[in-house]
């Protein structure tokens, strides 16, 4: 089964340490992307967000950052905003802590923000409280599901619809696996909000 949202218990347990959704910015969606940069992939997105006007954050694997710092730089240059999701992409239930902060801090060499999203959403509480010393960690209130083959496109833009508030934050992924999904999803979803007046944000 696929959870688009994100569980508002845990949301509730955890809200101190961790960034959910963002609720003092009336009318604005925080969209992300994950696990880029990606030539051919990334400067597309950036391109659909120009023709918007609409503004993101980038959780950017330092190892693709390092491999294409050029597609790197481009995202920066377009004014929005780079996260630290770790240099290997690692899960953080099956690294220990010690490796999974290093891995963060080789990340930092390429990538230097004070946003981090732990990939998978997995991350050992002793992590938490090591990493919230220097970072805001960035969760997610949606899921679109971009990244899953299963998914048809058109159910990918529903669930990122269905689900966005004022508020959301939206995890999209510049990646191989999800550009079909998200390059079909991404353009409607900023049609549908863009009628609605909604500003598309970058977290800081
Ligand atoms: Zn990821």
């Amino acid at each position: 089964m696929h959870i688009t949202k994100s569980p508002a218990l845990l949301r509730t347990l955890t809200h101190k340490n961790l960034t959910w959704e963002i609720n003092n910015r009336p009318g604005e969606i925080f969209l992300t992307f994950d696990d880029g940069p990606i030539p051919g992939i990334t400067p597309e997105v950036l391109s659909i967000l120009d023709k918007y006007k609409a503004r993101a954050t980038f959780f950017c694997v330092g190892d693709n950052a390092a491999k294409h710092h050029d597609v790197y730089r481009q995202i920066q240059q377009a004014g929005h905003a780079t996260g630290n999701h770790t240099f290997h992409h690692l899960n953080g239930w099956k690294t220990t802590a010690e490796a999974y902060v290093e891995d963060v801090a080789l990340c930092s060499r390429v990538i230097q923000s004070s946003l981090f999203r732990p990939p998978y959403g997995r991350i050992r509480p002793s992590v938490i409280q090591q990493l919230k010393k220097e970072y805001r960690i960035v969760m997610w209130s949606v899921l679109t599901g971009d990244y899953d083959r299963n998914l048809q496109p058109e159910k990918v833009l529903r669930n990122a619809i269905e689900n966005t508030t004022s508020g959301s934050i939206v995890v999209f992924h510049d990646s191989l696996k999800a550009a079909d999904n998200m390059l079909y999803a991404l353009p409607r979803f900023l049609d549908y909000f863009s009628e609605k007046a909604c500003r598309f944000s970058v977290i800081e």
